[in-house]
């Protein structure tokens, strides 16, 4: 986990689609490998094929361990009609890691996981996706109306949940956490290179020499950093040697990760001044990739209610 986070961490210094692409493709990878049935592990790896998670409904919103579509078994198989809000690689990906309401299912968290191929008749992308943030990586509405057969199954029937909180959402945690330090990381090295090269020539120095407002962001901006840099490894530290409040860090490493890049990517567009503006700097760049974090489904806000409740010895659900 800890080399996956320093791989996302790094692409998305680059590239934030990338990040968060190949980010939703391990934690795909993580739930087919834990499924029961080992054969789709071993489909999947030697096809060489790119996979996501296809979990957030329209009906349910940000909820996504509650989706509310319901399937259905029928004599042709397992029937499934589901309205996702939005998958990353829609459209692109080879497999999608699909979750729906249990057979039968009572509750809302009463689920199951399926392995859904790309291109089954039925599973449609809809429309192109035109992000604020994160344009590179097609994360379009998508809906499943296809018949699966059991060998799809990626968990027991009803062990959606478990395996969604369980494997997808540590994984998941961790590597956006990664992907907003990555983005925090790249802001404040392009606005380093801006402000100590662009020179008030009037005044005899850079930005960075003649302004302290500026050389206070770029304080702000390398404290934001660092916390979330600490923080992460102290999680990855926690997670290795299985520490008991090890989920507490799972939870928090991204809401402090992603609110820290929101910050970071504000200073560093008001550091930059009207420079900022433009592409070239690729500072409004950061600036719109680091807000898709905190709307990513546990948002801040859900997070901070879990974390509350974990504190409080409250249940999370
Ligand atoms: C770029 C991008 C890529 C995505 N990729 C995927 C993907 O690959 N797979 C996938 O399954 N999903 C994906 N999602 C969906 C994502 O995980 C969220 O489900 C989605 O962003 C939530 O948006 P919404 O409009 O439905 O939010 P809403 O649920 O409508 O939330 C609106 C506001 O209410 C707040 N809120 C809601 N419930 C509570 C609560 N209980 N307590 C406090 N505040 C609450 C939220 O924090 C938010 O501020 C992606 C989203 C984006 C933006």
């Amino acid at each position: 986990m800890r080399e996956f986070a320093d791989s996302t961490r790094r692409f998305s210094q680059a590239c934030t689609s990338s990040a968060m692409i190949y980010l939703m493709h391990v934690c795909a990878i993580q739930v087919i490998a834990g499924a029961p049935n080992k054969y789709l592990f071993e489909k999947v790896k030697s096809e060489r094929a790119l996979s996501t998670l296809a979990f957030s409904e329209k009906g349910s919103r940000s909820h996504f361990w509650a989706p509310v579509s319901r399937a259905q078994q029928n004599g042709k198989g397992i029937q499934i009609n589901a309205n996702k809000s939005f998958v990353t690689s829609a459209g692109r990906a080879d497999y999608y890691v699909l979750s729906s309401g249990a057979i039968g299912g009572k509750s809302a968290t009463d689920s199951t996981l399926y392995l859904v191929k790309g291109g089954t008749s039925g599973v449609e992308t809809l429309g192109e996706w035109k992000g604020l943030g994160l344009r590179g990586n097609s994360s379009a509405a998508m809906t499943f109306a296809c018949t699966l057969d059991e060998s799809s199954r990626l968990t027991e029937e009803g062990g959606g949940f478990k395996a969604m909180l369980d494997i997808a959402l540590p994984w998941f945690q961790i590597g956006s956490a990664a992907v907003s330090i990555g983005i925090a990381e790249a802001a404040l090295a392009n606005t380093l290179k801006h402000t100590t090269s662009a020179r008030l020539e009037h005044m005899g120095g850079s930005l960075a020499e003649i302004v302290p407002e500026i050389r206070a962001r770029l304080a702000r901006m390398q404290l934001a950093v660092d916390s979330s840099r600490a923080f992460l490894d102290q999680t990855l530290t926690k997670i290795e040697a299985q520490a008991p409040d090890a989920m507490l860090g799972v939870l928090g490493a991204k809401a402090v990760a992603s609110e820290n890049a929101v910050r970071v990517t504000d200073e560093a567009m008001r550091a930059c001044g009207g420079a900022a503006f433009g592409s070239q700097l690729s500072v409004e760049r950061h600036f719109r990739d680091a807000r898709a974090a905190s709307v990513m489904a546990p948002t801040t806000e859900i997070l901070y209610d879990f974390i509350g409740r974990a504190v409080a010895g409250l249940p999370l659900f």
